[in-house]
């Protein structure tokens, strides 16, 4: 582990906080190039876990053009800072100052961005889900965009070194708006499907400009889910009374149709969201499935044609 000390980065403005950190911009001394600089929070009674070292130093290793590269690892005694690629926004600021040309709702995004930022993701999340990493905490706020139009995946790996606390370091609650509902269940056995339900929320989030599921307690959050999705039962999901959080007082609510909801979306894309969005984690598409869909053709073509190009200068 690196133990050069961070005065090698000037620090500039805060970016913003997160579950874990706060952000600051940075400047390289020697490049002057930008980067984003996380300072964890470290229990000053236990100082850093050395698993959660491990596990950083397994995310150095993770290099895809959609996840936010870690250039550096800085221990210092009673702090924790890693040196990150710099990026323009996060993914709800971007919604936040986004004007559609062809109008629509506040914070909505256009068709062809929406399409672009899904594949960039579902790329991200397809290499971190083949190397065996689970990002368990997807949301806007952690999908960092640059000006480039490039949509970088950060925080990966963190949960996994710190666990997922209830608030964060300066106590604003932990989001469960994206928390997939095998996990709101009280599943201990959850796995890389996860990422997939927060990832189909976040699709419609980008379509209406408003989250899908803006519950404000374990119990809120799934009966948001439930009246759209309808309330599960044995019958419908064989096992559900197993789970800790299963309760025979629920509401029983209908499902609801997707295109309801989201009648800008065309029926490719509802087809793929519904296919994310599934109750049963064991429903849910995989990140390459995902990628393999319909809706992304155009994204496949280009790339064919890059790999046939790449083949033929080789
Ligand atoms: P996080 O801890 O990743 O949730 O970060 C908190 C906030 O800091 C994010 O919502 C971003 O606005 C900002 N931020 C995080 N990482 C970067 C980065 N690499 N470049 C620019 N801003 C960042």
């Amino acid at each position: 582990m690196d133990k050069r000390h961070p005065s090698s980065f000037q620090q500039l403005e805060k970016l913003g906080e997160g579950t874990y950190a706060t952000v600051f911009k940075g400047r390289n001394g020697q490049t002057g190039a930008f980067v984003a600089l996380k300072e964890i929070h470290l229990d000053s009674e236990e100082g850093t876990p050395s698993t959660a070292i491990r596990e950083i130093s397994l995310m150095k290793e993770l290099k895809h053009e959609n996840i936010v590269s870690l250039y550096d690892v800085i221990h210092t005694e009673n702090k924790l800072m890693l040196v990150f690629e710099y990026m323009d926004k996060d993914l709800k600021k971007y919604m936040d100052s986004y004007h559609n040309p062809n109008g629509g709702p506040r914070g909505a995004l256009d068709a062809p961005t929406i399409k672009s930022f899904m594949w960039q993701l579902m790329k991200g999340v397809a290499f971190c889900h083949d190397n065996r990493v689970l990002h368990r905490d997807l949301k806007p706020q952690n999908l960092l965009i640059n000006n480039q139009g490039q949509l970088k995946l950060a925080d990966f790996g963190l949960a996994r070194a710190f666990g997922i606390p209830v608030n964060t370091f300066s106590n604003e609650v932990v989001t469960l708006w994206y928390r997939a509902p095998d996990v709101l269940l009280g599943s201990r056995t959850y796995n890389t499907s996860i990422d997939i339900w927060s990832a189909g929320c976040i699709m419609a989030e980008m379509f209406t400009g408003r989250p899908l599921f803006p519950g404000t307690t374990n119990e809120d959050q799934l009966l948001k889910i439930f009246r759209l999705m309808g309330t599960p039962s044995e019958r419908s999901w064989p096992g559900i009374s197993q789970f800790p959080e299963y309760k025979t007082t629920w509401p029983v609510y209908a499902t609801q149709e997707l295109r309801n909801l989201l009648p800008s979306v065309d029926a490719a894309g509802l087809g793929l969201l519904g296919q994310m969005l599934q109750m049963r984690p064991e429903m849910r598409c995989s990140a390459q499935q995902a990628l393999q869909h319909p809706w992304f053709a155009e994204f496949q073509q280009r790339e064919a044609a890059r790999a046939g190009q790449q083949a033929a200068f080789r």
